[in-house]
């Protein structure tokens, strides 16, 4: 087989794997095999750029820049929906289109309203070309790339299609892709997103494509604009599917109001057990031609109706209002409620925020509160039933002092939330960083959980992760519900952890701000801990993407004496405190001690690979030019000001081209 029959075998391989696993849920390889293949055909389309496809599915993992988004015109206008609240608005609905339509029968579909961001996708000839937010309606910003990375959204369809259309859809985070993501931030120290729908939509704007790639995102499609020979909208949503589009099959049609009314008592009870939310049904008249009769408002379809469930409230008291410290020090009030049911579940605790929410609402112990599940996943009050209150209450007096340690709490410029800053002698604050250490995307310590953390620091063995170095299985077994074997399995577990990568060590640490990604990128950048310790915040702002409050906050980390000596014991353990051998030989000193910028769209190569290859030959990745830039590696649509700044530096510009060779 040639390379280029090769290449085009592996794409569409991958887009078929891509099509089971995101858009039908059922996948046929594991996902090793599938990063096997990803990674044969990046090499190939590296070593190939002549064999360049927009729509390859590497492009998925994103990693081109966006700085401005193009406003574009949509060609069919994307219209907004009516709202109905009742049978009776509905059938005054149904009354007005059988006056515009006459005597005839009229069908309708009904589908749920999935509650994200809009999206108007352009397809030619089976190729994914355009993807573009409603906007006002007449025109939005073309969100193509980022839209890319959405692994359910085809780039390329499947048989039987129309030369050119736009389909419209709805771009959703499922509640557990959402909260999945609030978990990773939790752990973070970052603020948890407010909800799906206004998370799902800020994703379309992010200037980095790779960031769009790492959430969870998902699109569910309902109409198409532009496509000739189709009759009914029932006939859309079936289409779209056999095109490789994710259509819910939650559609049914219904001969009658009457029909419609049932689907829509049937979803307001069963829609909290659906992976998405949804705020309502869509209810269409069923037949294409009758919807052209039927025409436009000025601002929505005759032919469609919203009917909008209302979100689900419940009173009940609230007894008392606790707060939670977290292992960062942060304080969550947290609202302790008569339990009651709402929405399927009983809820017993609702989450208060911070001191701002709780004063803007006036809400007071023993109050009676309205309860609500909105996008969260954990209930919130949106506000107090006042004519129930008792006449002697008093305002609530937040907290000053640290419910588990009593150190007096502090709210810096700027956030929200209090802090506890005893960070040594507050209990939450030890275990919490302990258990972040053991979790499994850091240390991963098996026969070691959250639970087992906490007797054993109640029990004066472990005051932090290094303490875990030095247990043995006899001061284990005396402890409560522990036997020999899981006691050596314990101090097993934690012998295995020596193996663990050093960009993973480096993230057990927990530095506030420094997740996953950022420690992977710091230990790139300094391929051991001392050349890190030894960092200042100005060298770390230097590194690519690393910000001033993350450098900040590494700094702050090492500067403290007792950090830097768990890090000197965790070291006597034998733990990995610099990239492996095998890391390390992949590179190359050919770009050492140059500084590079990168700026546009590369043809043969992802951005983020571009700087990866600076990065594994020694180079260092700058994001803006200064006088210590080296050479500014300009691709296609590069921001105008780097160029004029480097012309005014004298700093080269060379093209990805000049680049390839300079490291091959
Ligand atoms: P609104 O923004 O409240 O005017 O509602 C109109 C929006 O509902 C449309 O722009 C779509 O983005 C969204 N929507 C969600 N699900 C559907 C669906 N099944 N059919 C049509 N529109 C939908
Ligand atoms: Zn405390």
């Amino acid at each position: 087989m040639d390379v280029k029959q090769k290449i085009e075998t592996l794409r569409n391989e991958l887009r078929e794997h891509n099509y089971s696993y995101y858009v039908l849920d059922a996948p046929v390889i594991s996902d090793y095999e599938f990063d096997m293949k990803i990674k044969e055909l990046q090499g190939l389309e590296a070593a190939h750029p002549e064999f360049h496809d927009p729509n390859s599915p590497t492009l998925r993992v994103g990693g081109a820049v966006t700085k401005n988004f193009e406003t574009v015109v949509h060609e069919h206008r994307m219209y907004s929906l009516d709202n109905s609240y009742s049978k009776d608005d509905l059938e005054d609905w149904e009354k007005r289109i059988q006056r515009i339509l006459g005597d005839v029968p009229v069908e309708f579909t009904c589908e749920l309203k999935y509650d994200g961001a809009s999206i108007s996708l352009t397809y030619e000839n089976g190729a994914l070309v355009k993807a573009v937010t409603r906007g006002d309606g007449f025109q939005g910003d073309d969100v193509t790339t980022n839209v890319k990375t959405i692994r359910s959204i085809p780039l390329k369809l499947k048989g039987g299609y129309p030369p050119k259309f736009d389909i419209r859809g709805e771009i959703i985070l499922t509640l557990k892709g959402f909260a999945k993501m609030n978990q990773e931030r939790i752990a973070n120290g970052e603020e948890p997103y407010m909800n799906p729908r206004n998370t799902a939509s800020g994703s379309l704007k992010l200037q980095d494509s790779a960031l769009v790639a790492a959430r969870p995102l998902d699109c569910l499609l309902y109409s198409i604009a532009g496509a000739s020979g189709l009759k009914t909208q029932f006939e859309v949503l079936e289409k779209a599917r056999e095109w490789g589009f994710k259509v819910p099959s939650i559609a049914k049609l219904c001969k009658s109001v009457d029909e419609v009314l049932q689907f829509v008592d049937y979803w307001d009870v069963h829609r909290h057990e659906l992976p998405y939310e949804t705020d309502g049904v869509v209810i269409k008249v069923n037949n294409l031609q009758q919807q052209e009769e039927l025409g436009y408002t000025a601002k929505a379809p005759r032919w469609a109706m919203a009917y909008k469930f209302k979100s689900e409230q419940v009173s009940t008291v609230l007894h008392e209002i606790t707060y939670q410290v977290g292992r960062t020090g942060a304080i969550t009030p947290v609202a302790n409620l008569e339990p009651v049911l709402l929405a399927g579940t009983t809820v017993k605790r609702a989450s208060l925020h911070n001191a701002d929410q709780i004063t803007k609402l006036d809400i007071r112990e023993g109050d009676t509160v309205f309860v609500e599940k909105g996008g969260e996943i954990i209930p919130k009050i949106i506000a107090v039933d006042f004519t129930k209150r008792n006449p002697d209450s008093e305002p609530t007096k937040y907290i000053e002092y640290c419910p588990e340690c009593g150190t007096e709490l502090i709210r810096k410029e700027g956030e929200a939330q209090h802090f506890c800053l005893n960070d040594m002698g507050c209990p939450p604050q030890i275990t919490g960083r302990i258990q972040h250490f053991i979790s499994r995307k850091a240390m991963d310590i098996e026969g070691l959980g959250g639970e087992t953390v906490e007797l054993l620091f109640k029990e004066g063995l472990i005051e932090n992760y290094a303490d875990l170095y030095e247990l043995t299985v006899e001061q284990i077994i005396p402890l409560e519900r522990m036997a020999e074997k899981s006691a050596e399995n314990l101090v097993n577990g934690v012998e295995a952890s020596k193996k663990i990568p050093f960009e993973r060590v480096l993230f057990a640490l927990g530095i506030r701000y420094v997740g996953e990604t950022v420690a992977k990128k710091l230990a790139k950048a300094y391929k051991n801990i001392d050349a890190l310790m030894a960092a200042s915040e100005e060298e770390l702002v230097a590194v690519d993407e690393i910000g001033g409050r993350i450098a900040e906050s590494v700094v702050q980390f090492f500067s403290e004496e007792k950090n830097r000596e768990i890090v000197e014991r965790l070291k006597s353990y034998g733990l990995q405190f610099s990239l492996s051998e095998a890391q390390l030989q992949n590179q190359s000193d050919a770009l050492k001690g140059q500084t590079f910028v990168v700026s546009g769209v590369f043809e043969s190569i992802g951005r983020n690979e571009l700087k990866k290859l600076i990065e594994d030959n020694g180079g260092k990745v700058a994001s803006s030019v200064s006088s210590k830039t080296s050479f500014l590696v300009a691709g296609d649509n590069m921001g105008p000001s780097k160029r004029t700044k480097a012309e005014s530096l004298g700093v080269p510009i060379i093209s990805e081209r000049e680049f390839l060779t300079m490291v091959s």
